[in-house]
């Protein structure tokens, strides 16, 4: 019987599913994937599940030519994948129960079983608690379909117990949050609620790895700017990163600020278009606390908060082990994005777009509206056009880096250099002459600024 949500499957997952179950073992599509299918939503990864051990699954994929990569066999998952198709790659997992939980990350023991229904009982929400037959029976013993369709995020049994058998879960509840209900976001169970007020520190015991990940996923879902709320309201920003609490309930004194600090990071987050410029967001005026004055006005002032936010942010993020082109990124923005743009010289701008790349310009621009927006005044952000007319015309093409009139041969022959990382910095030097005087883009003036700057 062909199934409507069958053809929303890639074919990749539904070979290797029905393939695998033409052996008479039942295999089932398992947990989000089962979750999303039902909401209309494309999973973005597939798990199956049976009671084959991962040994038995590494023999049939040897078999049945699909590539195997063991990723965690002592908790019976086996990672698949065609060669023909390798980004996509399906994990089938051993069907097991769940002994105790001592270190709040993994059980201490790992049953298998054959009872799809056992296992479900150990997965986290009602929701991701679904299996899904390839006959197309739904597998729902926690009345999970039933919170889909109210929206909201309940334990399977009992949430205390639950959260304090792996914490993680409580970050992995916060990012549901954000998931779409009818245009709404998700809604967390008063119980689980409850839970999550009373075990919030016990995260303290999970990997800032494992912390970091439900974060990254947490800003790319459709409300995160509410799912940002709640974390906040759980205070799990404070868990990741302690110096948090500097930002919470900080009066700015400023005329340009309506919220306290750490209010205006979420509403400036809330505003961002990718995970990326949402994570900058979150951080940008971390600095802020730090380089606090007042003045004989009783106004606040923050000189330097670019700056010093910049490397504040930079170790909260490698304190969470983010990759270092994220880190790179979000710290440049950072330290950039309190540039008085309406005052900057062309040149100026020229050289960070020279530095920094195009791309940078236009997501400091972005950051610049999130800030304002996120600052309480929609109303000021209009009156921003006519700085954003001045960016365009000192980086439109006619006016973006001159190629130079000369290159490195000739700066090896005028100062008898060989070459190396000289003939690189004096190019550099030259560069930035000619991107502040693109007049003087000439050999014959160029090669006497060279000589007279080494006399
Ligand atoms: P996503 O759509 O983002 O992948 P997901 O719910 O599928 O969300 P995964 O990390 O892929 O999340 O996990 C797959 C399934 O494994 C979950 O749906 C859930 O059933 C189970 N699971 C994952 N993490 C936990 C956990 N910490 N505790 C209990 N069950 C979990
Ligand atoms: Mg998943």
């Amino acid at each position: 019987m062909e199934q409507p949500w069958r053809r929303q499957i890639p074919s990749t997952v539904r070979r290797l599913w029905s393939s695998l179950r033409e052996s008479s073992v039942p295999t089932y599509l398992v947990g989000g994937a089962v979750r999303d299918l039902l909401r209309g939503v494309r999973p973005h990864d597939y798990d199956l599940a049976s009671r084959r051990t991962p040994e038995q699954v590494i023999a049939w994929a040897h078999q049945h030519q699909w590539r195997v990569i063991a990723t965690g066999v002592r908790f019976g998952t086996v990672s698949l994948y065609d060669p023909r198709a390798p980004q996509c790659i399906i994990e089938h997992t051993t069907l097991r129960r769940e002994g105790r939980y001592h270190d709040g990350r993994h059980p201490d023991q790992v049953d298998w079983t054959d009872n799809i229904e056992e296992d479900l009982a150990r997965r986290d929400f009602t929701i991701n608690a679904l299996a899904l037959t390839w006959e197309g029976r739904l597998i729902d013993p926690y009345g999970g379909q039933k919170d889909l369709d109210r929206g909201i995020i309940a334990c399977v049994g009992d949430a205390h117990r639950r959260l304090s058998e792996d914490p993680l879960r409580i970050w992995r509840a916060v990012r549901f949050v954000g998931m779409d209900h009818h245009g709404q976001p998700f809604q967390l169970a008063q119980s689980l609620q409850s839970a999550i007020e009373r075990l919030w520190p016990q995260l303290k015991r999970i990997s800032v790895e494992r912390q970091r990940d439900e974060l990254w996923r947490l800003l790319q879902t459709p409300h995160f700017g509410r799912a940002l709320w709640e974390a906040e309201r759980f205070g799990l920003f404070v868990v990741i990163w302690p110096h948090w609490r500097m930002t919470q309930g900080f009066v700015q004194r400023n005329p340009y600020h309506r919220y306290i600090l750490n209010h205006h990071l979420l509403y400036t987050a809330q505003e961002g278009p990718s995970p990326l410029l949402r994570l900058t967001g979150l951080l940008h005026d971390i600095g802020k606390p730090w380089t606090y004055t007042l003045d004989a006005k009783g106004h606040g002032h923050f000189y330097g908060h670019a700056e010093t936010g910049a490397v504040l942010a930079k170790n909260l993020l490698e304190s969470l082990h983010f990759d270092h082109k994220t880190i790179r990124t979000v710290t440049a923005l950072i330290a950039h994005h309190m540039y008085p743009w309406e005052q900057v010289e062309a040149k100026t701008l020229r050289r960070i777009a020279r530095e920094w790349g195009d791309e940078h310009v236009q997501q400091l621009w972005i950051l610049r509206k999130m800030d304002i927006i996120g600052a309480g005044y929609h109303t000021r952000w209009a009156a921003e056009e006519r700085v954003k007319r001045r960016w365009n015309e000192a980086l439109s093409p006619s006016s973006s880096p001159t190629r130079l009139a000369i290159n490195g041969k000739d700066i090896m022959r005028w100062l008898h250099l060989s070459p190396g990382p000289e003939v690189g910095r004096w190019l550099k030097q030259v560069q930035q002459w000619v991107d502040d005087d693109p007049a003087i883009n000439d050999p014959q003036i160029l090669k006497e600024r060279i000589l007279n700057a080494i006399k």
